[in-house]
């Protein structure tokens, strides 16, 4: 039988892989593939049609701030087509009304999903107008800490 051996280094970025809880990891943010990821991850949770791996690609977006800078000239452009920049356009539009709740879990913050948002949610006021900040995120992840604890 033959072994096989673990790679030490990002197969993207060459950075050392680190182990943790039998899985390995790439800690360089700056890794391509990690970054490819998370904007895949963005796009799909707020349901931006049109904006998979290849469009992401041929858009050469690094970072989720890109998607919002990206003006309708560009997208047709950079997709060789009106029809598919004007339709990304208003899909990327139509994100920017996204309820809170979808909008959180959509960042890859390492245990925030949908299920954490929704708990953190549970305590602000609906009736109240919110601009997300450090503090909601830093008391809403107090919270679930504390609920955490309760449950070990
Ligand atoms: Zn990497």
């Amino acid at each position: 039988m033959t072994e096989i051996q673990a790679p030490t280094h990002c197969p993207s970025c060459n950075s050392s892989l680190e182990w943790s809880n039998h899985l390995l990891y790439c800690r360089n943010s700056d890794c391509d593939s990690q970054s490819a990821k998370k904007l895949e991850h963005f796009a799909k949770t707020l349901k931006i049609k049109g904006l998979g791996p290849a469009s992401i690609n041929k858009l050469g977006l690094t970072s989720l701030e890109e998607i919002y800078t990206l003006d309708l000239d560009t997208l047709c452009e950079k997709l060789s087509s009106d029809k598919l920049g004007q339709k990304l356009f208003e899909e990327i539009e139509k994100s920017k009304l996204v309820a809170l709740e979808t909008l959180l879990p959509a960042f890859s913050i390492p245990l925030i999903g949908k299920t954490a948002a929704e708990v953190m949610f549970k305590y602000l006021d609906k009736n109240k107008t919110y601009i997300p900040n450090e503090n909601i995120v830093l008391q809403s992840t107090l919270h679930i800490r504390e609920s955490s604890q309760q449950i070990v």
